[in-house]
């Protein structure tokens, strides 16, 4: 952790030549600079291995795309895992990528030249099975967002990369958007870092400096988190309007169902709830998934990111939404 108090924020997009005329450490921003380079060291650390930073967590799947990927490769994908992941592979059929899906709980198809688990996977909260993964010949992805470095060190279960959309848990306050990659291969950062700077992937400074301080809380949020989840998801599983209920008993993410049909009208009912997208926020957000997913996932399927909020609080808004199902 840096051990001065507070933050200053460089947001320069180039720096001085050195008296020489030679470029210095930090050239020009889309190559690297200093608040990136404090964020991404502090995140490495958790990790442990080397981090880079993108402008969202979509940008470090496109750079992954374009560093492992080559004309007719084949990239497994966990069956539920976030719906945009497999919407952006989508981007890359007209330049041969193809895309299989897999049931993330057994083991990956062996021919895939890259695997990409999430741990747990969103909306569906399934968890990779390491065991089958890890002898894999490929390429083994694993989006960790929502169990973030406190529950998964994924490189220590054999993922060759971490990826995060570190829009969510990482930064933890709804107020940025960036993404992040973690290896502790040299040559494929390397090519992760060429994809960032010649694509124009790179994360800004203000998004950068929220990361960083969104670290120095990761862990009592999310902490706090799963022990209010961990009650809520025990509540929810009691209520009569409540179908089925998946938690998989660490992070603050809840999924449940209502009967098909009334989703609206419980996501409409909360008051401290925010009824929106997005999740990893210390306020609580909920949204039904079917509007963006289709009929992947059940119609009546909620998504609940838990906050900071006081479980009896969330509690009352939620059961008098439930109410209304
Ligand atoms: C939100 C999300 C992403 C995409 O990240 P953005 O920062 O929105 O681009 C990728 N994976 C998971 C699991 C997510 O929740």
């Amino acid at each position: 952790m840096d051990k001065e108090p507070g933050m200053s924020v460089d947001r320069r997009a180039a720096w001085p030549y050195g008296p020489d005329g030679e470029p210095g450490e930090f050239v020009y921003q889309r190559y690297a600079h200093p608040t990136g380079a404090a964020a991404e060291a502090a995140l490495g650390e958790l990790e442990g291995g080397d981090a880079l930073l993108y402008s969202s967590g979509t940008a470090a799947v496109t750079a992954c795309v374009f560093a492992l990927c080559r004309p007719g490769s084949t990239i497994a994908l966990a069956q539920g895992a976030y719906f945009g992941t497999g919407v952006t592979f989508a981007q890359f059929a007209p330049w041969g990528l193809n895309v299989v899906e897999f049931d993330q709980t057994g083991p990956p198809p062996t021919e895939a030249d890259v695997v990409w688990l999430e741990s747990p996977s969103n909306p569906l909260l399934t968890l990779p099975n390491w065991e089958a993964a890890r002898g894999h010949p490929g390429v083994v992805v694993c989006d960790a967002t929502a169990s973030t470095p406190v529950f998964l060190r994924a490189l220590d279960e054999g993922a060759t990369i971490v990826l995060h959309s570190a829009t969510k848990y990482l930064t933890g306050h709804h107020d940025a958007l960036i993404g992040a990659t973690i290896t502790r291969e040299g040559e494929l950062r390397e090519r992760l870092y060429n994809a960032r700077m010649r694509l124009g992937l790179s994360a800004a400074p203000d998004a950068a400096a929220m990361l960083r301080r969104g670290l120095d809380t990761l862990e009592v949020r999310v902490r706090r988190q799963t022990e209010t989840a961990t009650e809520l998801a025990r509540r929810l599983g009691e209520h009569r309007n409540v179908l089925k209920v998946r938690y998989p008993g660490l992070g603050g993410l809840i999924s449940f169902d209502v009967p098909a049909g009334s989703e609206r009208a419980v996501e409409t009912s909360t008051t401290l709830i925010a009824n929106q997208t997005s999740l990893g926020g210390v306020r609580s957000t909920m949204e039904s998934r079917h509007r963006w997913e289709g009929d992947r996932i059940p119609v009546g399927l909620l998504r609940l990111s838990v906050g900071l909020e006081d479980v009896d609080a969330i509690w009352a808004d939620l059961s008098s939404a439930l109410g209304r199902a």
